[in-house]
């Protein structure tokens, strides 16, 4: 098969099999063809594989920064000469065109490794001084062995938003990718090994949920990282707080994006196109609930349906193609239950809707309008193609209306009014917000939700926060006083 890797699992420097575990296909979203057989983990070999992290650590912990920093920095450059080819796998893993993931996957993923790279040697504590001479220090220490459990639209990226900080703090990783998307997190392992890295300080295991939850509760485990859905994220949350562990959680959301009449149209469809179409709409951060003032909708509207029919839908590996299948047949069945449920219940369609017929899982980018808040299709997360537009007057109604939600993932305002901007901006009740921009996530700038979106952020230097501990050493200069 074309993209068999050498074994499913890459534990200890080097790639591990177990053929007794139970089988994970890999499918080409864009043909429904097999193009790699895997297996998921067995209990032994989760067992060598929190064995190696738990080995592996102390010495890793006891290099310095510069040294941890360099290995990450050299695996980011592995990484960017190896673009394309990592970017063809990620394109079969996923089904999101070459276009996209040559600008987004390993490049990411190679950025989050620099940054963390960057910043290992800078980790400190501080001194603190108090009455008397007396003085405290804090060490910054590793929390241990950290499990990386990820969703199945970003596999490359997540397996190094979670690697790269956990490695920079002189943490150990056992990563679990989705069975949806199994291979590139086994590229990472294997270049940070190419890189220098000592063996057994990033392992991958595959498996299904199972597999992740029998690392969450681990004893040898000190903090959990998990990108996916809400439903998983509270199972996992729950899990990790019978242990007391670290978590952070990075869940789904149903973002607002507000477009007022004194946009610049074009922009704000640019934002709604990105914000609901890229990576066919794969997304968590995507803002799914457009409102629009009411003087610009049909303004709005028209221009979206003209830009959409611009669309290249087609095979992945063209790079003129900006449009790819869904990550699999279910997911695809997910979104068009959705458009069903969008339509009985009134909104009007006015893009899209449809299967695009063919082997693979092909559904057309599709809106509606006159989208009201109570309906299915503007409460619940669809993470696929569709775009609710909703009718709105004035600022404060929609800043109340956008934050009726349970999610706080993201959210974005489209205005030439810059006072007005920052107003909104200050009442949304989101993680990470945009103004007259959507959905750019560099690795400088935290990332992560509020509400039931989540708990920690990754990415910037408060990743480090999560990823580290302060131990407080008290210092006495003076004799010691006891009552008696
Ligand atoms: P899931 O929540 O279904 O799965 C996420 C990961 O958790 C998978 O690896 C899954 O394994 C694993 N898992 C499932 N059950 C358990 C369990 N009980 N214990 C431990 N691990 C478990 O999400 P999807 O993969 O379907 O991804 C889509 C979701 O991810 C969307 O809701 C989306 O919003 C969210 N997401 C959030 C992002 C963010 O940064 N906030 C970014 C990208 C996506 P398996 O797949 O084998 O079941």
């Amino acid at each position: 098969m074309k993209f068999q890797p050498k074994a499913s699992h890459f534990i200890n420097g080097e790639y591990v099999e177990d053929t007794s575990g139970a089988p994970i296909d890999v499918i080409y979203p864009a043909t429904g063809e097999v193009i790699a057989r895997l297996h998921s983990a067995t209990p032994e070999i989760v067992e060598q594989a929190l064995n190696s992290a738990k080995a592996a650590q102390s010495a890793w912990a006891a290099m310095s920064g510069t040294e941890r920093g360099r290995v990450l920095r050299r695996a980011a450059d592995i990484m960017r000469d190896r673009n394309r080819d990592l970017s063809i796998i990620e394109t079969h893993d996923t089904g999101k065109p070459l276009q996209e993931t040559l600008v987004a996957d390993a490049t990411s993923g190679a950025d989050a490794l620099e940054y963390f790279g960057g910043l290992a040697a800078s980790l400190t504590g501080e001194h603190i001084p108090l009455a008397g001479g007396d003085f405290v220090y804090t060490i910054r220490e590793a929390l241990g062995v950290c499990v990386g459990i990820g969703a199945w639209n970003y596999p490359t990226q997540i397996a190094c938003w979670k690697g790269a900080p956990a490695l920079a703090c002189g943490n150990t990783m056992v990563f679990k990718p989705s069975e949806t998307t199994p291979l590139s997190a086994l590229q990472v392992a294997e270049i940070l090994i190419e890189a220098g890295a000592p063996k057994g300080i990033y392992n991958v295991i595959q498996g299904y949920g199972d597999v992740g939850a029998s690392l969450v509760t681990d004893p040898r485990v000190a903090k959990v990282s998990l990108t996916g859905s809400v439903p998983t994220g509270r199972k996992v949350y729950a899990a990790a707080a019978d242990g007391m562990k670290h978590v952070t959680m990075e869940l789904g959301g149903k973002s607002p994006m507000i477009v007022f009449d004194d946009a610049d149209i074009e922009n704000a469809v640019s934002g709604a196109i990105l914000g609901n179409f890229y990576s066919s709409g794969q997304v968590c951060s995507n803002g799914t609930r457009v409102f629009v003032q009411k003087g610009i909708k049909d303004a709005f509207l028209a221009r979206l349906s003209e830009r959409l029919a611009t669309a290249k839908i087609g095979d992945p590996m063209d790079e003129e193609v900006n449009f790819g299948p869904m990550v699999s047949e279910n997911q695809m069945n997910i979104a068009l239950g959705y458009i069903e449920k969008g339509k009985a219940e009134g909104a009007r369609l006015v893009y899209g809707g449809e299967r695009v017929e063919g082997d693979g899982f092909y559904m057309q980018p599709t809106v509606f309008a006159d989208v009201t808040d109570e309906m299915t299709i503007a409460r619940e997360e669809i993470f696929g193609p569709v775009m609710s537009v909703l009718d709105f007057e004035t600022e404060e109604e929609v800043l109340a209306r956008a934050n009726e939600t349970e999610f706080g993932l993201a959210a974005g305002v489209f205005t030439n009014d810059l006072t007005r901007a920052h107003r909104i901006v200050a009442g949304f009740e989101a993680g990470t917000c945009y103004i007259n921009t959507y959905n750019l996530a560099p690795v400088e700038a935290p990332f992560g939700g509020s509400k039931m979106s989540g708990v920690g952020r990754e990415n910037s230097k408060l990743a480090i926060n999560h990823f580290s501990e302060m131990k407080t050493v008290y210092v006495s200069m003076n004799d010691v006083e006891a009552p008696y």
